[in-house]
């Protein structure tokens, strides 16, 4: 049992070394990526519940890899998280959500909100305010369509720093999303304190609708807490019509997922525009 125990302890390690070294090369090859501007953001659109107008769409990024072809955020993200490349990554993104923006705007589309997604990390250096403005001056944007989404857990760093900073946003008329809500630990008190303009149900939440009467309790309780708090909330996730046809009857303001679109490349999101998509 003894050599058994060992022989695990060998193997466990060559298995550690093998994720350290792969964390160290993706780290690597992050960086030179952000340097040769291997990202590009996908839009997700996301509607109007009752009307089926589109009202928002929501940016995610890719990363274009030379071999690879395209990864999603599942193969990159948690690196650059714990590497603080999120940070840079971040810019990135939202400097090309703000000149994906000014081309549309001279296209002559009505433009609608942009949600651009921000790590903990980024609010830890106190940094989204300028990050906004910064990319807002340089392609001549309108703070009012862009939007952050962050989630619960920038709090369990330096909540003060944080309601600081959203303080700061909304200071430059930047609205702020609640991402994921539902899978985190905020209490209500902290909700509140946090002021934040739309809570952005998780779709572990959306996919108990139709299906389990409770799923339709706690979001019914959502939408009540949300209306009672100047709230609107959005439901993630919406891939059936009979998880949609539950949201509209319980008062759902807005309503994101495969129903309605998968994630598009620019170019393709843009026959959203001015169309009603619900079925
Ligand atoms: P998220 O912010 O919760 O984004 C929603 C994710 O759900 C996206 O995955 C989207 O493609 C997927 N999704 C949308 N509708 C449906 C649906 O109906 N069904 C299912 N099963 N999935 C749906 P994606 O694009 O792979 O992004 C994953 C996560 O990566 C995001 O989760 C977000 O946390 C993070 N992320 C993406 N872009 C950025 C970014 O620019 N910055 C940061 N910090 N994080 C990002
Ligand atoms: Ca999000
Ligand atoms: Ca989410
Ligand atoms: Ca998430």
């Amino acid at each position: 049992a003894k050599s058994e125990a060992k022989g695990q302890h060998r193997f466990f390690s060559a298995d550690l070394y093998r994720q350290l070294q792969h964390r160290l090369d993706t780290e690597r090859e992050l960086a030179a990526a952000i340097e040769e501007d291997q990202f590009i953001v996908h839009y997700q659109p996301r509607v109007n519940t009752h009307s089926g107008e589109l009202v928002g769409m929501e940016a995610l990024v890719r990363w274009q890899h030379p071999e690879k072809g395209l990864l999603y955020p599942g193969a990159f993200i948690d690196i650059a998280e714990a590497s603080n490349l999120i940070v840079q990554l971040g810019e990135v993104v939202m400097d090309k959500v703000c000149a994906q923006l000014a081309q549309w705007q001279a296209e002559g589309r009505a433009l609608v909100p942009v949600s651009v997604n921000a790590s903990a990390r980024q609010f830890d250096e106190g940094r989204v305010k300028d990050l906004c403005i910064r990319a807002l001056r340089r392609h001549g944007i309108d703070a009012r369509y862009i939007e952050i989404e962050l989630t619960e857990s920038i709090m369990a760093n330096n909540a003060q720093q944080v309601f600081e900073e959203l303080r700061s946003l909304h200071e430059i008329g930047v609205p702020v999303h609640l991402d994921d809500f539902g899978t985190g630990y905020s209490s209500l008190a902290a909700l509140h304190k946090l002021d934040v303009d739309v809570l952005k149900v998780d779709r572990a939440f959306t996919a108990q609708l139709g299906a389990a009467q409770e799923g339709e309790v706690f979001f019914s309780a959502i939408v009540s807490m949300a209306r009672a708090l100047g709230m609107r909330v959005i439901a993630e996730g919406v891939e059936t019509p009979q998880q949609l046809a539950v949201l509209q009857r319980l008062g759902c303001d807005e309503v994101q997922g495969y129903l309605v679109s998968r994630p598009l490349p620019a170019a393709e999101v843009v026959r959203f525009y001015g169309q009603r998509t619900l079925p």
